[in-house]
């Protein structure tokens, strides 16, 4: 097993200094957590194979999920890439440096690991300062999925990504909790109309604002299609207990959460429950209940509340479903998939 070397960033001192070391790790092609404004990201040299490698294997991530490349400036994209399409420029111009992620056709330079065998690269330019200032240190575009074991819930914290990586990376770089909490919005820029393959921190609605129109990949909603993005198939963000959400009309859906959590408590279970501020008070007392305000709040503290229930012994989690608009859909697309599909509709 490796020494996993932590670090803790004061951003009251200048950023280089501290990453620098982070940096030189990331040159000489070893693996580096560090924070971004949506979750933590396991950082590579993105141009060289055997970096990237050393993701796939840290993470267990099948072969065929492709990496995003992170860069530090705007025009970093150009040599990644064979053409930024119009739109793609317009979505550059609104949205970087933030949490959207471009598919664009890909340039010779990006390897083919990298990209996951496909002939389209995926490129972000993230807002936080420290990604950008650690990606400047390492002077190469970084690949960096979230930093967590495939499948699991992602990190948000660098704790939760000790939790994971501990002995399986050279450095945790933390720098405190990422404030949107859940990953980039993906759009496919290579199709006529840009086709949303991940809903995230950008909303479908501020991109429709921007292009006029956007379509959203088929394979996300329908079951018999396949997503454009391979890791959108693969099973995510799942705690250990046994998961599920509750959707439809508001009261019905409360009340068949309440009743669901009764009974559990009645079976002597230990219930975990992620719900809104008004169903948290009527939920009974023995339940682990974690409540969120509005929509934006529920996105900063999802992961982290479904690594502490099972941290906490959950035998099962109860889920209130939130309406699709703005941030939602990104949401519900996660407590989707970390129910696994099991889903009660009101
Ligand atoms: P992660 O960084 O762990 O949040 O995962 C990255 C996501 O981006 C996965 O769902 C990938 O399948 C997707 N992705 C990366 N590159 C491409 C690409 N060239 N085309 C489509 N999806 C991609
Ligand atoms: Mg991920």
């Amino acid at each position: 097993m490796m020494k996993t070397k932590r670090i803790t960033i004061d951003m009251t001192l200048p950023l280089e200094e501290q990453l620098a070391e982070a940096g030189q790790l990331l040159k000489d092609g070893q693996l580096v957590a560090f924070p971004t404004e949506t979750v933590y990201g396991l950082g590579a040299n993105g141009l060289d194979e055997m970096a990237a490698k050393k993701i796939y294997t840290a993470k267990g991530r099948p072969s065929d999920n492709p990496l995003i490349l992170h860069i530090a400036e705007k025009d970093d994209i150009i040599p990644l890439t064979e053409e930024v399409p119009m739109n793609a420029r317009v979505l550059i111009d609104a949205f970087w440096p933030g949490p959207l992620t471009l598919v664009v056709k890909r340039s010779a330079i990006v390897p083919r690991l990298t990209a996951g065998g496909l002939d389209t690269v995926a490129v972000r330019m993230p807002d936080a300062d420290i990604a950008r200032a650690l990606i400047r240190m390492a002077g190469v575009p970084i690949a960096a999925p979230s930093a967590n074991l495939s499948g699991r819930p992602s990190p948000t914290t660098a704790k939760t990504v000790a939790e994971d990586m501990d002995g399986r990376i050279a450095m945790i770089v933390d720098g405190g909790a990422c404030h949107i909490g859940v990953e980039s919005t993906i759009v496919d820029c290579t199709s006529p109309v840009p086709t949303v393959l991940r809903p995230g921190g950008i909303t479908v609605e501020m991109l429709t604002d921007v292009l006029g129109a956007v379509e959203i990949d088929k394979g996300l909603t329908d079951e018999s299609v396949k997503p454009k993005a391979p890791g959108m198939k693969y099973r995510h963000y799942a705690p250990e207990a046994e998961t599920i959400l509750f959707e439809g009309e508001t009261e019905r859906k409360r009340d068949g959460l309440i009743k669901a959590a009764m009974d559990a408590v009645c079976m002597k279970k230990c219930v975990g429950a992620l719900v809104s501020r008004e169903l948290a008070e009527r939920l009974p007392a023995d339940v682990i209940t974690v409540s969120y305000g509005d929509k934006a709040e529920l996105a900063s503290l999802l992961y982290d509340t479904l690594r502490g229930f099972d941290e906490k012994g959950a035998d099962v989690i109860y889920l209130e479903g939130v309406d699709e608009s703005d941030i939602g859909l990104a949401v519900m697309n996660r407590l989707r998939k970390a129910s696994g599909n099991r889903i009660v509709t009101a």
